[in-house]
């Protein structure tokens, strides 16, 4: 029995799911110059780290056609991957900013706008098919960070793992059967940190812990050595 082949990329006109494709064809309509497509992935075709938000918003990826760009979100988002090294460059809010991620790849649960922000539950498991071929493709992927809860529960799914091992909690950096860890933060959205759900130092404190574990391979987030010595325990050929 042959293995199927994922599709990485959704075409253009997606019609998996009626609803979000009828939005983004009227986006098409106010809106031609605007990308109003699936937006793809962004950053470094050999990632460590996958970043994994929830959905384009309307004015930022669905505008601009780049995960994060052009919104609050990735204002936050990009400065603190810069911060941490993860980023060459000046974030500018344009796709054509020249920004060049480092080990770190960014992608969305939804690849196609939502209205209101809300993608509905079918349509997260419609495309979450694009996640897993996605992280099919990372051959040094390591490590993956959720922004938020459905992003969390989008990434178990695509690994096929049970959301109830593994509950999300903001900060919290779950060690997952494969050798692969699953970072959790709330979403970088003006809303969370307009209502003090989340700040600078919350976020970078994740990214933080992040960036010890991979560039410290045999030890956990916390500094401790993993079980299996001083083998390459993260490593996934
Ligand atoms: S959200 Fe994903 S599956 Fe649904 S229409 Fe867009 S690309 Fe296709």
């Amino acid at each position: 029995m042959t293995t199927p082949v994922l599709e990485a990329q959704p075409l253009r006109n997606c019609p998996f799911c009626p609803r979000l494709a009828a939005y983004r064809e009227a986006q098409q309509n106010a809106h031609p110059e605007w990308f109003n497509a699936p937006v793809p992935p962004f950053g470094d075709e050999h990632a460590e780290l996958l970043i994994v938000g929830l959905a384009p918003g309307l004015k930022g990826a669905n505008r601009t056609g780049r995960p994060f760009t052009g919104d609050y979100a990735g204002g936050l988002l990009y400065q603190t991957l810069c911060k941490f090294g993860f980023a060459e460059g000046v974030y500018d809010a344009r796709p054509d900013d020249g920004l060049a991620l480092r080990r770190v790849r960014i992608t969305n649960a939804v690849r196609c706008v939502p209205p209101q922000n809300k993608p509905d539950p079918a349509e997260i498991t419609t495309c979450r098919r694009f996640l897993t071929a996605e992280i099919a493709t990372l051959p040094r992927l390591r490590a993956m960070l959720a922004l938020g809860a459905i992003a969390h529960q989008t990434v178990l799914a695509a690994l096929g793992l049970h959301r109830g091992l593994f509950p999300f909690v903001h900060g919290r950096v779950h060690e997952l059967p494969s050798g692969l860890v699953l970072a959790d933060s709330y979403h970088c959205s003006r809303l969370n940190t307009n209502t003090g759900k989340l700040n600078v130092t919350m976020f970078e404190s994740v990214f933080a812990a992040l960036t010890r574990r991979l560039d410290c391979p045999n030890h956990n987030s916390r500094g401790e050595l993993l079980r299996g010595g001083p083998g390459p325990p993260l490593a996934r050929e």
